[in-house]
């Protein structure tokens, strides 16, 4: 992996550029990212607040998290991709939807969280920590 990473949505109008290591990685099972992304888990990396630059216009929609933070996920108001997020409550980090990235070859999910919401037909890796919730309240 080499910094920037860089990556954006489908059709190219909104794009980022991350000049940070990842501080964490998770692939999360919960509903609301199954139907955010429109896929059974959504592989994210979080990386420092302010090491995420996005140039391009991008809507975010905001739903309250179990936590009770409120959640905005940010989406490509032309192709809809889902990009990255933020919290009400962890303004240091963002996620950033792992498969955006233009090379998300390296990336290495270190967990799976809100496992009692996966699907039972989505396959996870059982080398991988496994979290009934959020681990991060
Ligand atoms: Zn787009
Ligand atoms: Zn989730």
């Amino acid at each position: 992996m080499e910094l920037p990473l860089t990556g954006g949505c489908l059709c190219g109008k909104v794009r980022y550029v991350i000049n940070a290591l990842p501080v964490d990685t998770a692939i999360c099972h919960c509903r609301t990212c199954q139907k955010a992304v429109g896929a059974p888990h959504f592989a994210t990396l979080f990386v420092p607040a302010s090491a995420l630059e996005v140039t391009g216009e991008y809507k975010e929609f905001a739903s309250l998290a179990d936590s009770g933070n409120t959640m905005y996920r940010a989406f490509c108001p032309v192709c809809g991709t889902s990009l990255f997020g933020r919290n009400s409550k962890f303004t240091g980090v963002r996620p950033v939807s792992a498969v955006t990235l233009d090379d998300p070859g390296w990336y290495k999910p270190d967990k799976d969280i809100w496992v009692s919401s996966a699907q039972p037909w989505d396959v996870m890796d059982p080398q991988r920590g496994k979290f009934s919730g959020n681990p991060w309240k």
